[in-house]
């Protein structure tokens, strides 16, 4: 007995290292969208590095149309576009307007998957875009324990976006997405921020 004991711990000892963080969501979660969501984050978290070698990132985001096909893809250049408004959201939904001609995206259908949560602004410019569907990566939590990035204050934002008819799914594939933000801070890249008399 006292050996099933010990093997019942172990193996869920094992199992809780080697299960990765639950996917959430504000809907029922399916998992058709949450298996193509994981390939693309994945994909986005990979071209992480290319980004910063030029100076952009830490953040990649990318819109898909609802057949799979890709309309835009950027990551956040704060840094080398001097602007404190250009997160990979924020740029993403700018180039995927300009392509489509258009302020409303609505009426595209369109899915934004970006490598960690939006902070509070990007949740008000996905707001105003018309996007239908996000999901992101890494949640804010952890960005802000490994950068020191201030994600700003979002509350109940899964349920206020339900309201609004826009599906979320979080905590995609995380593990890849938080270890490119240590690389990013362990290289000694810029955490950007606002200067603030408190710090
Ligand atoms: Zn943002």
């Amino acid at each position: 007995m006292k050996k099933f004991a010990a093997l019942l711990f172990l193996s869920i000892a094992l199992l809780s290292n080697t299960v990765s963080a639950k996917v959430i969501s504000n809907e029922k979660i399916n998992n058709q969208k949450v298996e193509q969501a994981k390939k693309i984050i994945v994909g986005l978290q990979k071209d992480m590095k290319s980004y910063t070698a030029k100076g952009s990132g830490p953040f990649v985001a990318a819109i898909y149309d609802k057949n799979g096909n890709l309309v835009a893809k950027t990551a956040n250049s704060v840094v080398n576009e001097t602007c404190s408004n250009n997160h990979a959201e924020m740029n993403v939904i700018k180039a995927a307007e300009k392509k489509l001609g258009t302020y409303d995206l609505a009426p595209y259908d369109l899915r934004l998957y970006v490598t960690a949560e939006p902070c509070i602004m990007c949740l008000g410019g996905i707001m105003w875009s018309g996007i239908k569907e996000v999901y992101y990566g890494v949640p804010s939590k952890s960005v802000e324990e490994i950068t020191g990035f201030d994600e700003g204050f979002k509350p109940h934002w899964f349920k206020e976006f339900k309201k609004r008819g826009i599906v979320v799914y979080g905590n995609i594939e995380p593990e890849i997405g938080e270890q490119e933000l240590h690389n990013y801070v362990n290289d000694g890249k810029e955490v950007y921020k606002p200067s603030r008399k408190s710090e």
